[in-house]
């Protein structure tokens, strides 16, 4: 079996990482497996994509779109351009696919309209928000994946209630988790630690770029500004993202506690989140690593589609305003963290189902 894999941003390279480990402990015990990596160039800032595949150990691609920046549009178009020579000069019997970013509904179509079957990492989770981009590229690429690998129960049932045919539905847990299970002994104070004087367990960190929070210059700095006077005496830790920083890229305002610094590399950061007081974000993805560290997040966003991570693990949807995230902050330090758990199958062990699953199709 020859498989393609696609990866374009940052969340995408963190998924893949224990998929190929995986194929490649199949093809040391005999199997007869076989893949190909392809970058999109989604994301290329060094930042976002080189240092994770420094960090974790993922192969050099085999081949690199470099499609960069631009429009939703131009962007989906460009991949689906080079991508579709791409499968042409390198056939393969299956592309997979990880996430929700453009690479991962452009590419499955390219694959889907050349006859080659799709198999969709983190297959069926819903926001039910049109406004997001991502929420766009899931339900395109569900509607054409043959191979649905799940996180969750939710995000089968989800699959169900679009009318995917069951048998294709595989509720395997969550290749992210199997990433943070992996590189739990690895991860390593962040450079400026000892510079801002971050004491363990008594900081907090924020992330946002999300475009609802980050777009409007105004608006992100009166959160900025409250998220400054909520912290009281904790320091903010801020590794701002290229869109983010953009933005803010005028801002002249003094904050008391929040340090500001370049996006982490996954070491580094996941050392940040695990001994931090609590997250502040608009990812998705930190929600669920946070749930599996048991750290409390508070996700500026009005709605998620991983409810999981806030019905059994420690995430708490504030929506987009200060206040609101305020009063969620209050209850925190008033009560304490609040008990929670680990969803089913977030066990470190999902890659190697869902190869073991591919190797029997
Ligand atoms: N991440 C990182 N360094 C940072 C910020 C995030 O390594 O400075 C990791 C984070 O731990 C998570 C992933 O990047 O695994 C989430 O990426 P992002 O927030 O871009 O995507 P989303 O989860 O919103 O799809």
């Amino acid at each position: 079996m020859k498989i393609t894999i696609v990866a374009g941003a940052r969340p995408n390279f963190i998924k893949i990482a224990p998929i190929i480990k995986a194929i490649e402990k199949r093809q040391s015990d005999g199997a007869n497996i076989s893949y190909r990596l392809v970058h999109t160039g989604q994301h290329y800032d060094k930042n976002l994509s080189d240092t994770f595949f420094e960090e974790l150990n993922i192969p050099h691609p085999h081949s690199n779109l470099e499609v960069k920046s631009g429009s939703q549009s131009v962007q989906t178009a460009a991949i689906m351009v080079a991508f579709e020579m791409e499968l042409t000069e390198n056939p393969c019997n299956l592309v997979l696919v990880v996430g929700d970013v453009n690479s991962t509904m452009a590419c499955a179509i390219v694959a889907k309209k050349m006859n080659i079957k799709v198999a969709h990492v983190e297959a069926g989770i819903r926001s039910g928000d049109m406004r997001m981009p991502e929420e766009i590229n899931r339900i395109v690429t569900d509607s054409i994946t043959d191979y649905f690998f799940t996180t969750s129960v939710t995000a089968t049932e989800n699959l169900l209630k679009y009318g995917a045919n069951p048998e294709n539905i595989h509720f395997v847990g969550n290749v992210m988790i199997d990433t943070l299970t992996q590189n739990l002994s690895r991860i390593a104070k962040p450079e400026f630690w000892d510079d801002f004087n971050l004491v363990t367990g008594d900081y907090i960190v924020l992330t946002l770029h999300r475009p609802s929070n980050v777009d409007e210059e105004k608006s992100l700095q009166k959160l900025l500004l409250g998220i400054d006077r909520l912290a009281c005496d904790k320091k903010v830790v801020f590794p701002v993202h290229p869109r983010t920083k953009a933005i803010l890229e005028n801002t002249n305002i003094d904050f008391k506690n929040i340090f500001f610094a370049e996006p982490q590399g996954y070491l580094a950061f996941m050392y940040l989140i695990k001994n931090s007081f609590a997250v502040i974000t608009d990812s998705g993805g930190i929600s669920e690593e946070t749930t599996v560290l048991g750290i409390p997040c508070f996700t500026m966003r009005e709605n998620t589609e991983r409810p999981e991570t806030e019905t059994i693990g420690t995430n708490t949807l504030v929506g987009i305003t200060v206040e609101n995230l305020e009063n969620a902050y209050a209850k925190l330090i008033q009560n304490g963290k609040r008990e929670s758990g680990i969803p089913e199958l977030w066990d470190g062990k999902a890659s190697e189902r869902i190869i073991d699953i591919l190797l029997k199709k």
